[in-house]
């Protein structure tokens, strides 16, 4: 720890000037000139009577005087004997004197002198009644008093023979002996007591400093020991000190034990040299120094280099070092070898995919072996409801409704189980499109209207008009909505009600968010928190929970935050709960950011190409748009143009659309080359493309953003404008 004055006494001169400012407005143990208040322990090391001593005996001997010094309240710290008879001949008497001063023949009082001289910050002198003259001086150590030093016992004057006499008798002496030392003693004039008072208060004054400082230096040197011996001591860390160019100037027997290289042939050298070459090559040292100047710290994990060329695996966390102006002086460097922690982590990971590979064989194995059967019992019990193969009985048709429920619900679980192994071995992969919501939100209702209308549960759409497309995959914006609206039914008594709806995620036209409510049992506080997890069920939610895995919502919010969204819910207990989950809106500007460069639309136009193709066949139909789509994106530049996503909304006749950033002249190449390779494509002619362009005008006035926004909106009308000439010559 650092000792307390040394601690305060750092803290005024270390800080830069910013920091100083920073702290003014803090109490502060410094007053205004900046001094800080000596603590009760440093006084007491500054008025050590052992240190005094040599030098107060001497000022004694050579004036022949007798000395003492005091505290701030004149209670002696310690006296120097001095051989001059009148110290000898009182000093029997002076056996009961405690604390009292040893030079005023009053008895028990602190001396006055000293009072005074602390009072007035001057030498003072003073006569006792039996004519013995003493002088204080103050001990000061800037503005602070710290006690005095008083030389006394000298005579001023003969003593008139009454009071002589009285003296003597009061304290037991013989009034002839008194007088024989009196006279031997040459009466000191006051001029010079006062001169001699001045010399003892320059000599107190430089001696209090001297001692200060040394007081100082021995503290600051028991810190840098312990410092020293700390660093040296940690043997497992590599310490060590560069310069700002990254020279070692400091390494500890950590650094030597861990890296190899002595002190005395490391210092100067720069600390690169315990990098791996590629390291060095890629200027990895200077890179993480530049990293620390910026935010006072930089850590690093990577593979470092020993003298003998072993690499290990090393944590390295560098902090700048900075003077007590504030400005910087280098780099203080901690490097641990965490090779063990890091074989261990390969281990656990590697292990960690093992698991999780075995798991995904084993569940996608289970899957598909289970999935076969359940398909066939799907299909057969359906036509056997469905009356395929004669009527059924009110009884027998009940109970195959039933098997079918729960043949449904197996289906379920074995895609949830699947998706889980995706989820976690990162397989699951999103096809985004352009998506609404309102033709996936009527799908999914009409789906699950049977579950509702079997528990007579009212379930309602309710979309805010003209919404846009949102950017996402719609089989999995149908599941996610499945999965809520199935649980909505689920936890809901007869007679219920479910509530879709969507509109804009509130100020922000960047999201769309969709809710779905239900009047069923609610979700107490706690449950709120932990229904999203894996395999979370809330036991309240009762026996009706038990028919999922408590993976739905885990999968949901998985799928909702894959597509940069997030799913949030309301809950009362008793009076249902509403889910909220928001998806981002499709923006063709964004989309075709990375074509509308500035180079790209100085050109001053774009181009929509749209390519029509008939008569595709159904069955075969996605992977034939699939064909298509890699022959298009072939016959574009990459940084040029931008083939449109599809909207999902084909029939069979379909539009693909291309933003091209090229001329009239450009695009028809472009044209011809499509025309040229979806003709090879198709020997049979059944696509029958047709290429139109349309050139969209780039204003040149407006700024970069207002240009990309006002060129989307161009193209997106041109595409809607397409879309609906198409419908029209159906
Ligand atoms: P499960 O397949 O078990 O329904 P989910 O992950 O979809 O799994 O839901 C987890 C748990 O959250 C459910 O078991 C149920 O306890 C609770 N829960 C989900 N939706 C609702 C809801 N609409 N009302 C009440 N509880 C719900």
């Amino acid at each position: 720890m650092i000792p307390e004055a040394l601690g305060r006494l750092d803290l005024g001169a270390r800080l830069p000037p910013v920091m100083s400012t920073r702290f003014s407005n803090q109490p502060s143990l410094a007053d205004e000139d900046g001094e800080v208040e000596l603590s009760a322990k440093m006084r007491a090391d500054l008025l050590d009577f052992e240190a005094w001593g040599e030098i107060l005996k001497m000022y004694g001997r050579t004036m022949r005087v007798a000395v003492a010094l005091t505290d701030s309240d004149g209670l002696l710290l310690g006296k120097c004997h001095n051989p001059q008879p009148v110290w000898n001949l009182l000093r029997h008497a002076a056996a009961d004197w405690g604390t009292g001063c040893p030079f005023c023949i009053t008895k028990g009082l602190p001396c006055a002198a000293v009072a005074d001289a602390v009072r007035t910050g001057a030498v003072v002198v003073v006569h006792d009644q039996a004519g013995l003259t003493h002088v204080a001086v103050p001990l000061t150590l800037g503005h602070q008093t710290l006690g005095a030093i008083i030389a006394g016992q000298v005579f001023y004057r003969y003593p008139e023979p009454l009071l002589l006499r009285r003296i003597a008798k009061n304290f037991g002496i013989s009034a002839q002996d008194l007088w024989d030392v009196a006279k031997k003693e040459r009466p000191v004039a006051g001029t010079l007591l006062l001169a001699s008072g001045d010399l003892l208060r320059a000599l107190g004054h430089a001696f209090l400093q001297q001692r200060h400082s040394a007081i100082l230096e021995e503290k600051l040197g028991e810190t840098n020991d312990r410092f020293r011996w700390l660093a040296e001591g940690v043997r497992d860390y590599a310490l060590f000190t560069t310069d700002t160019t990254g020279r070692v100037t400091s390494w500890n027997v950590g650094a030597e034990r861990m890296l190899g290289y002595a002190q005395a042939e490391i210092m100067g050298q720069n600390f690169s040299c315990i990098f791996p070459t590629e390291d060095i090559q890629r200027r990895a040292a200077e890179t993480q120094l530049r990293k620390a100047l910026g935010t006072g710290r930089a850590e690093y994990e990577g593979w470092s280099i020993r003298r003998t060329q072993e690499q290990f695996w090393a944590n390295i966390n560098i902090t700048t070092l900075s003077g007590s102006e504030g400005a910087m002086q280098g780099f203080a460097i901690i490097m641990q070898d965490t090779t063990e922690r890091k074989k261990i982590a390969l281990v656990l990971e590697e292990a960690q995919h093992e698991r999780a590979r075995l798991q995904e064989k084993f569940l996608s194995h289970v899957s598909h072996e289970l999935r076969t059967p359940l398909t066939a019992i799907y299909f057969f019990t359906t036509n056997v409801l469905d009356g395929v193969f004669g009527d059924l009985t009110t009884e027998q048709h009940k109970h195959l409704a039933l098997a079918l429920e729960n043949v449904t619900q197996l289906k379920d679980m074995v895609s949830d189980l699947l998706d889980i192994t995706r989820v976690e071995t990162h397989k699951l992969t999103l096809a985004h499109q352009p998506t609404s919501l309102v033709k996936v939100t009527s799908e999914v209702l009409s789906t699950c209207r049977t579950n509702a209308v079997a528990k007579n549960i009212q379930l309602h759409a309710d979309f805010a008009p003209n919404l846009p497309l949102v950017w996402a995959d719609p089989a999995r914006v149908r599941q996610i909505l499945t999965n809520l609206i199935d649980n909505g039914v689920k936890f809901t008594p007869d007679s219920g009600t479910i509530s879709v709806k969507a509109k804009f995620f509130g100020e922000d036209h960047d999201f769309l968010c969709m809710s779905v409510a239900d009047s069923g049992c609610g979700i107490n506080a706690e449950n709120r928190e932990i229904i999203f997890d894996r395999l979370a069920q809330v036991k309240s939610s009762g026996e009706v929970s038990r028919s999922g895995l408590g993976l739905g919502l885990f999968i949901s919010r998985e799928l909702i935050s894959r597509h940069g969204g997030r799913i949030w819910l309301d809950s009362r207990p008793g009076h249902g709960s509403t889910f909220y989950f928001t998806l981002p809106v499709f923006s063709l500007a964004k989309y075709c950011s990375h074509i509308f460069s500035g180079p790209n639309l100085d050109a001053g136009s774009v181009t929509l190409i749209s390519i029509d193709v008939a008569e595709v066949k159904r069955g075969i139909q996605a992977d034939i748009l699939q064909e298509i789509r890699q022959i298009l994106e072939r016959c574009i530049h990459a940084g040029q143009d931008a083939l449109l996503p599809a909207t999902g909304d084909d029939g069979p006749r379909v539009t693909f659309f291309i933003v091209a950033c090229t001329d009239p002249k450009g695009s028809s190449l472009i044209a011809s080359r499509i025309l040229r390779d979806l003709q090879n494509f198709d020997k049979a002619s059944h696509l029958k493309p047709q290429i139109t362009s349309t050139t969209i005008l780039v204003a040149r006035s407006q700024s970069r953003e207002e240009q990309i926004r006002e060129v989307a909106a161009r193209i997106e009308s041109s595409v809607q404008e397409h879309l609906l000439g198409k419908e029209r010559n159906k």
